[in-house]
């Protein structure tokens, strides 16, 4: 019991889900073929990819399927940041003559980082700014995408505040100019429902081990009868979309989250929402000065991030780190310097606010009770920082 982790970081990655493990596990020693091969041993695998490719379509509501029953829309990859990578790839190479990316100023990496070297390489990357409650400037986008624009990428729900973004109208704005919509669904998939018809994006991202699948698989959703232009080339795997030997075994885990998130979604949103309220409400009648950041009318249902003015997000995790309690900071600690995130500092939260910020994100496996306990935990961990921070002593004079 003493050695139990309460796992509150979900939106970092998910326990895979005993069913999907056990959907998965034939795959490796029984099973083991490649889809591509003549013989039945090999051959028989392929069938149940198309099963899973069709789970995930149904998770996201794309209906198509071609006269085989197939649903070729889904193309796996190998994770979100491959995802993001070929929808925007695919978006410039297959309109070389316009010239402008538009997104978010709080986008994931996997596309921030790969505009940046579109931008390196000439290509105009306009960023939208968001307002303090993590809430995209509409009016700034409808500006700033024109006819020279080739893709507008906006994420469906953002990963540190759980803030969900208004794909359906981005998309008939992209449209409006003839750009291409692609949305970096890797964190709302499992969590809210998508349906890529109604929303008409182009392009969406999934990653499987953000909904209890495992890691190294993902999905690209392309709208039929879109040009596509593959990033890895190789075999005639995925309709010569995306080359490489099948994961299968992680196909079929996939294919089996979805089934699981598709048989559950509403009643787990539900859980979901009332185990971070429960956290909230906790956190805020036992400690002052907490905020809760993001739009708290329209978010994940698992996502709380929170701040914990005049102490660092840092510490706080390692002293909850030390009672087997995992969540994450709002920081981007890779350079050592304990900056806010971009998140954050795009929202404009205070830095003595966006430096105590922690976020926690849970699942299916989280219990009421591990809500009291880390809520019941933070209250001593709080005082005892906050007791040493010559900032709160400054500010409590
Ligand atoms: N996009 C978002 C919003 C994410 O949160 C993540 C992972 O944290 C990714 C993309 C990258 O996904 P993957 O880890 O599968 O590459």
């Amino acid at each position: 019991m003493e050695n139990k982790v309460i796992y509150f970081d979900n939106n970092a990655t998910t326990q895979v889900a005993p069913e999907v493990l056990e959907a998965m596990l034939p795959y490796f020693c029984e099973r083991y073929g490649n889809p591509s091969s003549i013989h039945r041993f090999g051959g028989s695998v392929a069938a149940e990819i198309e099963n899973a490719r069709s789970k995930v379509a149904e998770l996201i509501g794309a209906t198509y399927r071609d006269r085989d029953g197939i649903a070729t829309e889904i193309i796996f990859t190998s994770c979100g940041t491959e995802s993001d990578n070929a929808a925007v790839n695919s978006a410039i190479a297959t309109n070389p003559e316009r010239r402008k990316i538009v997104t978010s100023a709080v986008e994931h990496p996997a596309i921030l980082s790969c505009l940046k070297n579109y931008e390196r390489n000439g290509i105009e990357v306009v960023k939208v700014p968001v307002d303090n409650r993590g809430r995209l400037d509409m009016e700034f986008l409808r500006n700033a995408v024109d006819e020279n624009t080739a893709l507008v990428t906006i994420m469906w729900a953002n990963n540190e505040t759980g803030t969900i973004f208004p794909v359906k109208e981005c998309a008939k704005i992209a449209h409006s100019k003839g750009a291409l919509f692609h949305t970096d669904a890797v964190q709302a998939a499992g969590k809210v429902k998508i349906d890529v018809e109604d929303t008409d994006v182009d392009f969406l991202s999934i990653s499987g081990h953000k909904l209890h699948a495992p890691k190294g698989i993902g999905i690209l959703y392309v709208k039929r009868k879109l040009r596509f232009m593959p990033t890895i080339y190789g075999g005639h795997q995925e309709r010569l979309r995306r080359g490489g030997t099948e994961n299968v075994a992680s196909i079929i885990g996939l294919g089996k989250a979805c089934e699981l998130a598709i048989s559950n979604l509403e009643n787990e949103q539900r859980e979901l929402a009332a185990m971070r309220d429960r956290l909230e409400e906790k956190i805020k009648s036992s400690i002052p000065k907490v905020h809760v950041n993001g739009d708290l009318d329209n978010r994940l249902p698992n996502t709380s991030s929170i701040s914990f003015e005049y102490i660092e997000g840092e510490s706080i995790l390692m002293f909850l780190d030390m009672q087997g309690i995992c969540a994450s900071s709002g920081s981007a600690c890779t350079t050592g310097s304990l900056e806010p995130s971009h998140v954050l500092r795009a929202m404009d939260i205070p830095y003595t606010s966006a430096h105590g910020t922690i976020r926690f994100s849970l699942s299916r496996y989280n219990t009421m009770d591990e809500i009291d306990t880390v809520a019941a935990a933070l209250v001593p961990v709080i005082a005892r920082l906050r007791e040493i921070s010559p900032y709160w002593n400054e500010a409590e004079k």
